[in-house]
């Protein structure tokens, strides 16, 4: 899958720093988080390390849990972080779109390739989402070579082999599917004689 850019822009955004300094982070905050155009707003509760998120959309209420982290700085205090709550990963800053959840630039935008809602699309995502797991880069969905499947810093080894095995696994069947696409589109187009060749 191609990145793409500018599109998490359009939605509205946490910013970690921004909550820190108003004191959002703080255990027992209870109150509200206003975006700059003043048109949207949530509440938020604040108990230990998690933020509650509260929102409601189309009449549906939303209690969203959040988790923070925090990690140590060099010169004394901490570093303060969301944890995705789709990829699990650190981030700083965390959107809302479409699907009404907050979760990181990353996962937003396999979100809007999942909403294609394609057979293809979907296998896709998980793909997608599993090379994100593995910190592996990746420019599309292709087959990834063998050498860029290195196991990330301080995952588990078994953790590692599920994860592997799921992806060669999710792998295969987005090949499948694109076998079948293609020899779909030949049959249209009668040009099953020149798959032969
Ligand atoms: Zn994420």
């Amino acid at each position: 899958m191609k990145k793409t850019h500018g599109r998490a822009e359009h939605y509205n955004a946490l910013t970690i720093s921004r909550l820190h300094k108003s004191g959002v982070l703080e255990h027992g905050y209870i109150g509200g988080w206003q975006w700059d155009n003043g048109k949207a707003s949530i509440g938020i509760k604040t108990i230990k390390q998690q933020l509650i998120l509260n929102y409601t959309s189309k009449g549906k209420p939303f209690n969203y849990p959040v988790q923070i982290v925090t990690t140590p700085c060099n010169y004394g205090g901490v570093r303060y972080w969301f944890e995705c709550p789709n990829c699990h990963k650190r981030v700083g800053k965390l959107y809302i779109a479409e699907n009404l959840m907050f979760e990181c630039r990353k996962c937003q935008n396999l979100n809007y390739a999942t909403q294609q809602n394609d057979k293809l699309g979907s296998v896709t995502t998980v793909l997608c989402r599993l090379r994100n797991r593995l910190n592996w880069e990746y420019e599309n969905a292709l087959p990834l070579p063998i050498y860029k499947q290195i196991k990330p810093k301080g995952m588990h080894e078994t953790t590692f082999q599920r994860l592997v095995a799921r992806h060669e696994y999710i792998e295969w069947k987005r090949n499948k599917i694109c076998v079948q696409n293609f020899k779909a589109f030949a049959k249209r187009y009668g040009l099953e004689s020149e798959l032969l060749d």
